[in-house]
């Protein structure tokens, strides 16, 4: 398949590129890694009539610790961040669940901030950022803002961005003594979509007691899912056996409303929930203790 006709732009700035979508709304889009723009072309499931290329835009590629945490720029390639010490290091989280994103050859081309901005509820970074509570610099005619992962994720591929914003940057908040972080999701074959997946972060006191426990699901809804039930579940409770179980069960329960389709049905997709909280949480936590 081919795309449907459109005028192609390579902008040398931000302010460029800003200008361009001022001008061609919801005409245009940006073009990042278009791993998943331009199939989406190529089978004419999106006829933009003007793309903006984000990759010749100096600046936007940059990974720099900041405040013990980590900002990565949106253009940033999701082979890079997978690479990448300071994220390691920073975002431990991050560079554990990339391998699981796509494949490599994908990888190489994709970026953080496209998989972002894409809101795709079964892609693995927008729950990943939401475990992490990272911040989300935008910018837009009006200057810039900053949206926290909470608010960014609306509906299904829906985000608080405006037609005429773009994300320039991703801020990972750094992570307090005693937190620890894990990932883990089943899929048909690895690089394919998950069927659903797991990304949690938790923080224990020196007594081994929850102090917070972000959990965060793919796949089961129409973007990426705070378990919100399970963290009452877990805060002020040692993370033993019983306790996830107990989280777990309660998450997969009243948390998620997962959708149907040839791959899974939603019992199944509730399931994966459960069991991926259980066999998430326990290294989250030996992690976490390992923080102190
Ligand atoms: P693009 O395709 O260029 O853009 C995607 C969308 O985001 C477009 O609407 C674009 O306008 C918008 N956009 C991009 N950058 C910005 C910005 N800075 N500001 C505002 N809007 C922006 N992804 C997964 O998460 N998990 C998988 O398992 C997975 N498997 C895949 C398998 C295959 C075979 C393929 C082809 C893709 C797969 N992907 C998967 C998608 C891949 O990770 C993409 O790289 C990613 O979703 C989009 O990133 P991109 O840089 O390619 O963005």
């Amino acid at each position: 398949m081919k795309p449907a006709p459109f005028a192609y732009h390579r902008p040398d700035t931000v302010d460029e590129a800003l200008a361009l979508l001022a001008e061609h709304g919801y005409d245009a889009k940006l073009l990042a890694g278009g791993q998943s723009l331009v199939p989406a072309m190529n089978f004419r499931l999106a006829a933009p009539a003007v793309l903006i290329d984000l990759n010749r835009i100096p600046g936007l590629d940059a990974i720099a610790e900041s405040d013990g945490g980590v900002r990565i720029g949106t253009m940033v390639r999701q082979r890079v961040a997978e690479r990448s010490a300071v994220i390691a290091a920073r975002a431990p989280l991050i560079a554990e669940t990339l391998p699981s994103v796509a494949h490599a050859q994908i990888r190489n081309r994709g970026t953080v901030g496209g998989s972002i901005a894409h809101a795709d509820p079964a892609a693995e970074l927008p729950s990943v950022m939401l475990a992490l509570g990272a911040r989300f610099h935008v910018r837009g005619p009006g200057g810039a803002r900053v949206v926290e992962a909470g608010d960014f994720f609306t509906g299904l591929f829906g985000t608080a961005l405006e037609p005429d914003e773009m994300l320039v940057e991703i801020e990972v908040p750094a992570a307090a003594p005693g937190t620890g972080f894990a990932f883990d999701e089943v899929s048909r074959r690895h690089g394919d979509f998950a069927l659903a997946g797991v990304a949690a972060a938790v923080r224990v006191d020196a007594d081994g007691r929850c102090l917070s426990a972000r959990i965060a699901l793919l796949s089961v809804g129409e973007g990426p899912v705070l378990a919100a039930s399970a963290e009452p579940a877990l805060v002020g409770h040692a993370l033993t056996d019983d306790a996830i179980r107990a989280a777990a069960s309660v998450a997969a329960q009243t948390d998620v409303d997962p959708p149907g389709d040839i791959h899974a049905t939603p019992a199944y997709r509730r399931q994966l929930v459960d069991v991926l909280i259980r066999r998430v949480l326990p290294r989250a936590a030996e992690r976490a203790r390992q923080a102190l």
